[in-house]
């Protein structure tokens, strides 16, 4: 499993489930996350440092992500069971130590004060119920000796190339049982299942470009850790694949329709990009502040 197949860099864009959400969701809040660079009216970090803040479910989901990765690796040493107390010991203070070092969406916006045992507190109950669920021992009992092959999170993006276009779906962790190869996300938020089904068939075109693995022989699961442990897995075959590669490519072509220079990733003037009419992502948007759109 450690043999993932590398690229040469290259600027053409990668299409991913999140870039293409982003894109269909508003146009400019896309310009400023992916092309800020070319913005000439606001200084780049300003631009920068909007798209930085973090909001309390995007960090709980990312100390939560960490914190398993640092689980699973620790099994990759050692196959011994988890002092719970030191574990939830550091657990809260890895909380503590990326909420002091993040802004928070709520505080710069709303002015909130950001109480990191009130993300604790969630982050709890999403390791309890990870650490109590059936899969958890399922995979002490069967992944953890072969953890050597196991990939979790693996560096880089997870580029991959779908109908020969570039694509971007990063795994959180695969692992091989007999000659299965299973991949699992995990997810600390509300149930997306449109989203997460596209996330699932992209992760299994990733295994199955690296890993010369038949699509029946990959099976892909969203963990669902709260409010409760929930797990959903969608079944690949070849039709699957070959309709969700064309999906990729459509909408890669529709993100070109945005470019001047394809090869290069060059935009067309930020005007294009134009505002969404829908105020609920404006709501929850970073960019809100610098946005001619703003009217919160
Ligand atoms: S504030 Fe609204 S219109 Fe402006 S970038 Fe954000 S989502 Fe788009």
């Amino acid at each position: 499993m450690n043999d993932i197949k590398k690229f040469k860099y290259t600027d053409i864009l990668g299409w991913s489930v999140s870039r293409y959400d982003r894109f269909s969701n508003c146009k400019r809040q896309y310009f400023y996350d992916y092309y800020a660079k070319f913005n000439k009216d606001i200084p780049l970090e300003k631009i920068q440092f909007l798209k930085s803040l973090t909001s309390k479910p995007l960090e709980t989901g990312n100390i939560a992500h960490d914190i398993i990765k640092d689980i699973l690796k620790r099994f990759q040493i050692s196959a011994k069971p988890i002092n719970k107390d030191k574990f939830f010991k550091y657990a809260f203070n890895m909380t503590e130590k990326y909420c002091n070092s993040k802004t928070f969406f709520e505080h710069y916006y709303k002015g909130e004060i950001i109480s990191t045992s009130e993300i604790y507190t969630k982050i709890k109950s999403v390791l309890e119920n990870f650490l109590n669920s059936p899969r958890f021992s399922w995979i002490e009992r069967n992944a953890v000796p072969q953890s050597s092959q196991w990939v979790i999170e693996p560096d880089g993006f997870g580029e991959t190339r779908i109908n020969g276009f570039k694509a971007f779906c990063k795994v959180d962790f695969l692992f091989p049982i007999d000659d299965k190869i299973y991949i699992i996300d995990w997810k600390t938020g509300k149930a997306d299942e449109k989203k997460h089904s596209r996330q699932l068939t992209g992760y299994s075109l990733w295994a199955n470009y690296h890993f010369d693995k038949n699509a029946t022989d990959i099976v892909s699961m969203i963990v669902y850790l709260y409010p409760q442990y929930n797990e959903k897995s969608v079944k690949v075959n070849d039709s699957v694949i070959s309709k969700f590669a064309n999906t990729v490519e459509t909408e890669t072509k529709d993100m070109h329709e945005y470019l001047i220079d394809i090869e290069k990733n060059i935009p067309k003037d930020k005007k294009e990009f134009t505002l969404t009419g829908n105020t609920f992502f404006c709501n929850y948007c970073n960019y809100k502040e610098i946005c001619p759109g703003n009217k919160f």
